[in-house]
């Protein structure tokens, strides 16, 4: 997957470590997905073409009408899933993986002010040991 790169020297750990910290993401809708992966691009598998990250259907559909003779129905039937409109549960875990393997994806988040943390749980207090005079 292509991105353009730079180093940034603020990224916290969390942005190329996915178990660094825990978070939630603001992405239920395409717009905002197509947001967040503007300007991102990944190549076609099969074949090299390069195609826009989001929406996931301009790969897919492509791959659906290029290459279906190459995979199996289980895949065909994935990658057709994901030739939709609509933010589905399957658009919606594609984006989650996006998430997890894309720097990227993951600094936009930030900047776009999608990240919400979920802080760990506190320690217990521990129980005040009572010595008897
Ligand atoms: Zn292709």
């Amino acid at each position: 997957m292509g991105a353009e790169t730079k180093i940034d020297t603020k990224d916290e750990p969390w942005i190329s470590d996915v178990r660094a910290r825990d978070f939630i993401v603001a992405v239920s809708d395409m717009e905002t997905a197509a947001k967040v992966c503007e300007g991102l691009y990944t190549h076609c598998t099969n074949c090299g073409e390069k195609f826009p990250v989001w929406p996931p259907k301009l790969l897919m559909g492509h791959a659906v009408a290029e290459h279906a003779k190459e995979v199996t129905t289980q895949q065909l039937t994935g990658w057709a899933a994901l030739c939709g409109d609509e933010f589905t549960q399957v658009q919606a875990h594609y984006f989650g993986i996006l998430l997890v393997t894309t720097v990227a994806v993951r600094r936009r988040c930030r900047d776009l002010g999608l990240i919400k943390f979920i802080e760990p749980p506190q320690e217990e207090t521990p129980k005040r040991i009572v010595v008897p005079n």
